[in-house]
């Protein structure tokens, strides 16, 4: 295994480098003796041993017993203190807002579901954030200066460096909202935003399905599409932060209108919404189906009309996956990921979804590239908003500039 490269410059920032390597290792492979970090990192005793103390002294990192001898005397181990810190986070969605806390492992804590309808204004809504982040402090027993801060799940485009949202389509009258700086405000703690889909991804690199994965993709099969990745472990972003918009990768040339202004693309086709208002055409038509007389149909109905047997909407679940297949084929295509993880409701709910997309996913794709990749659910089910959103803080938290291999 290559040894990380010797950084020489300012001692400070040699010293802080060195602690996150040294806690990004203890975090992932403890417990483990400071011999064995030494080992891995390629850092010498004294080193080790500062950045240890230096954890030590913060609380983030305990001695847990000791470890099997190769010689002498037992070596001592170290753990990552699971409750040392805590994180919060938020899933804000047009109608969903969950505030979460989670200690430094993962372990959700305590939970608010909070009231929300698209057109509820940010004023009050970052109110309700705030009373839900007290709600959950109350109740765990967690003092406000335990909690590092709060990551915030949120539809885009928005602009995650800002911590502003654009224009969320489904949010009404949202344009241009501040959000990070009226719920640092509001909440008196450090925020970050960012887009759902990358949130997700990153989500399930630090709790999830992707946890000794670099390089994975993450897709969001609900009312709308979303999708997020990750490139050695961390979010990509891409210029402006739009990479991975597998929602908008065009399929049908001359396919519906899309909420981007373009034409044909997968959430045009396959997004519950999209499966919803084909349900409607096909029914002006004459199509019978349980969905009759519904308002508008989403996943939730569909999935629901799937369960009791009604054909219409089982023939558009499988619509969906297998759009969502080619959509994979030419996503692995393109990036040659590892993982893909599914979330979201008609891919975590509905068998069919899932392995159509499977299946498709993996026989369109160049050959060579489908039979090394895994394609699976979120092992987070339905909380993986909120802890995608959660590790937002811890990444920032425990990990750092620095990057080691895996170990
Ligand atoms: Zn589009």
């Amino acid at each position: 295994m290559a040894k990380p490269r010797v950084v020489t410059g300012n001692s400070d920032l040699i010293r802080e480098l060195n602690r996150f390597l040294v806690l990004d290792l203890i975090r992932r492979k403890g417990p483990i003796s400071r011999a064995d970090v030494k080992r891995i990192t390629g850092l010498n005793f004294t080193t080790v041993t500062n950045a240890v103390n230096d954890l030590m002294a913060e609380g983030l990192v305990q001695e847990v017993g000791l470890g099997t001898s190769s010689g002498g005397r037992k070596p001592v181990l170290l753990t990552l203190k699971p409750d040392a810190r805590y994180v919060l986070g938020c899933e804000l969605q047009s109608a969903k807002l969950v505030v979460g806390l989670f200690n430094l492992v993962g372990t959700l804590v305590a939970r608010a579901d909070l009231p929300m309808r698209p057109t509820d204004q940010p004023s009050a809504v970052v109110e309700r954030i705030a009373r839900g982040v007290d709600r959950v402090l109350e109740r765990a027993g967690v003092r406000r200066d335990r909690v590092a801060g709060l990551g915030v799940a949120a539809p885009g485009p928005l602009d995650s460096t800002e911590g502003v949202l654009l224009t969320p389509p489904n949010l009404h009258g949202w344009r241009s909202v501040p959000l990070r700086a009226m719920l640092e405000e509001a909440t008196g703690l450090p925020v970050v935003v960012e887009k759902d889909g990358n949130a997700a991804a990153l989500g399930e690199v630090w709790f999830g399905a992707g946890q000794s994965v670099r390089d994975l993709i993450l897709i969001i099969v609900d009312d709308g599409i979303g999708a997020g990745m990750t490139v050695g472990g961390r979010l990509y972003r891409g210029s402006v932060g739009g990479a991975g918009e597998i929602g908008h990768m065009t399929i049908d040339l001359d396919g519906p209108r899309c909420s981007c202004g373009n034409y044909g693309c997968v959430e045009a086709i396959a997004s519950g919404f999209a499966l919803g208002r084909k349900a409607h055409e096909l029914m002006r038509r004459g199509v019978e189906s349980q969905l009759a007389g519904a308002g508008e149909i989403g996943s939730a109905e569909l999935l629901a009309a799937a369960e009791n047997g009604d054909r219409l909407a089982i023939d558009l679940l499988d619509e969906c996956g297998r759009i969502l297949g080619i959509a994979i084929a030419n996503t692995v295509n393109m990036y040659n990921p590892e993982l893909i993880v599914l979330a979201g409701r008609l891919a975590q709910q509905s068998d069919l979804v899932l392995n159509r997309a499977v299946e498709l996913g993996r026989s369109r794709a160049f050959s060579v590239l489908s039979q090394q990749v895994c394609i699976r659910r979120s092992t987070l089910g339905e909380g993986f908003l909120v802890a995608g959103a959660a590790s937002l803080v811890l990444s920032q938290l425990l990990q750092g500039p620095v990057d080691i291999p895996p170990a």
